[in-house]
């Protein structure tokens, strides 16, 4: 499997993948339409299927361009986001595993950035899974909860810490470097996202994307996986006793504001 990233707007990742053998190309939250035709020509000009992570509108403006594009294309997303994807055509819930050529996917429902937010986890033969997590999981962070309570991110977190170590995060913005920033307040001796600001800012140097991580990084580095960590509690005033939820309320709020 080839996962090519594919700057949309200001910071977000539509993204490409397709099989070894070129046969299946699939679409990640077509962003919007101009970027994505341009990464789908260049491959020899067809469309398998459209995976949305979930309605809001920089994942999803894109649909209705590839579509024209590529008439009769499935578009996938949770069933609770119908009426709110353009062009949705199957509607997913928690579990719902399916083949795409020689691919396999799993979508997770993840609730919390919004009610029908999806993690796609996406399998070619043993090589690691790649996670497509949206605005659920980024690199370092995760999403505003626009949607859903301090609870259901707790969840859906729990769902993506769950994966294999070597799983690949592929996550819908570039905000890296920002989250990292807040990681390194939260945690300041923690030396994996010490080693991960380095790594970041070379990578950005150069223009590349940072994606993507793996869950293990994001387990050894991401504040909203770590809200048990006792610096981190130190750093926002959580009181050893409070629960995870409770707990990344708090870490989220700062993050709001930092
Ligand atoms: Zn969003």
């Amino acid at each position: 499997m080839k996962v090519t990233p594919v700057p949309c707007y200001a910071d977000n990742y539509a993204y490409l993948v397709e099989s070894a053998d070129g046969t299946c190309r699939v679409v990640v939250d077509a962003s919007e339409g101009p970027p994505v035709l341009t990464a789908l020509d260049g491959g020899g000009g067809t469309l398998t299927a459209i995976l949305a992570t979930h309605h809001h509108g920089d994942h999803v403006d894109g649909n209705r361009d590839l579509l024209a594009r590529f008439p009769g294309t499935p578009v996938y997303g949770h069933a609770s986001d119908r009426g709110r994807i353009p062009g949705q055509t199957e509607y997913l819930e928690d579990g719902a595993t399916f083949s795409l050529g020689p691919l396999t996917i799993r979508a997770l429902h993840v609730p919390g950035h919004t009610t029908g937010a999806l993690t796609y986890v996406v399998t070619e033969g043993a090589e690691p899974a790649a996670a497509f997590t949206g605005d659920t999981l980024f690199a370092a962070g995760c999403g505003r909860l626009f949607e859903g309570t301090p609870a259901d991110m707790t969840r859906s977190l729990g769902k993506l810490a769950a994966l294999p170590p070597e799983t690949r995060v592929y996550c819908g913005h570039e905000y890296t470097e920002s989250n990292l920033r807040f990681a390194a307040h939260a945690e300041p001796s923690n030396a994996a996202v010490e080693a991960k600001v380095a790594e970041a800012a070379a990578l950005r140097a150069e223009g590349r994307p940072t994606v993507p991580s793996t869950i293990g990084s994001e387990l050894a580095t991401n504040p909203f996986f770590r809200t048990g960590e006792p610096e981190l509690r130190n750093t926002f005033g959580i009181p050893a006793g409070a629960d995870a939820a409770e707990a990344l309320r708090v870490v989220r709020e700062a993050k709001n504001t930092f």
